[in-house]
């Protein structure tokens, strides 16, 4: 049997760059493979990240897709996804990366890296629990490392464009069930054209499934209300009545783990 393979699940974030950086200068480029799952509606500037991470590295890198958008996830599962359920990471991401990696290589053969840094250390224990016998590690986490949005430009690759727009993750073009309302505000001011688009597209998925159940949570006097991405822009973005407490509130996302 020849070298293990460190195989790193390349989100696109710059966790994902700095943990495929390390494992080249530490196991060489021949043993690196980037494993990236493709939501076909990725922001086009992933590509340009993903493309120069590449040619830096000079690894291999392997694009998994199952052809349909997080979107159209929610119509065919008849569910919109949020915070606690999650079927577009569940079937665009988890299991297909789950799927290839074991299929493709024994325990022994592989490890998984992920790009998880220091400041997110607790989120490595439960999937390193959940696949033994595989190997799941974060050299980020292992050497205590907390890696800046911008660690890239050192070599010459320009960050990825939605840490410009100030949003938190370079995952489905900007878009997740995940985020908070301050995620939707940071988008909003940055690209209102795609905020738009996702308007769009959340009431289509409630239209197929015939139920409008939103994944943004407000507090308005005291009770908390489920609102959609239009009624969000409507009633508070475009009347500046966001309040500060909510402007911050960014949500998580990791939902490749
Ligand atoms: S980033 Fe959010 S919307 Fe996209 S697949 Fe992950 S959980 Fe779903």
């Amino acid at each position: 049997m020849g070298n293990k393979k460190h195989v790193v699940s390349f989100s696109g974030g710059m966790g994902s760059f700095a943990e495929a950086k390390i494992c080249v200068d530490k196991y060489g480029k021949d043993n690196v493979l980037l494993l990236f799952a493709d939501t076909k509606m990725e922001d086009e500037d992933l590509y340009r990240f993903m493309f120069e991470t590449v040619a830096f590295l000079d690894c291999d890198l392997m694009i998994l897709t199952d052809g349909r958008t997080p979107f159209e996830v929610f119509k065919d599962v008849k569910y919109m996804g949020n915070s606690r359920i999650d079927p577009c990471s569940k079937l665009l991401k988890r299991e297909p990366l789950i799927k290839w990696f074991t299929q493709t290589y024994k325990p022994e053969e592989a490890e998984m890296h992920l790009g998880i840094d220091f400041s997110e250390h607790h989120r490595l224990t439960g999937v390193q629990e959940r696949m033994i016998p595989y190997v799941y590690r974060s050299t980020l986490v292992e050497e205590g490392k907390i890696i800046p949005k911008d660690y890239s430009e050192q070599f010459g690759i320009k960050r990825p464009r939605l840490y410009d727009w100030k949003l938190g993750h370079n995952n489905c073009g900007g878009f997740c069930v995940k985020a908070g309302l301050g995620h939707y505000k940071a988008l909003y001011e940055a690209n209102p054209d795609r905020y738009k688009e996702f308007e769009v597209k959340e009431a289509e998925v409630y239209a197929t499934i015939g139920k409008q159940y939103p994944f943004l949570k407000k507090q308005i006097k005291g009770e908390r209300r489920f609102i959609t991405l239009k009624e969000y822009r409507e009633e508070f973005l475009e009347t500046n009545t966001v309040t500060p407490d909510e402007a911050i509130e960014f949500g998580g996302c990791g939902c490749a783990i």
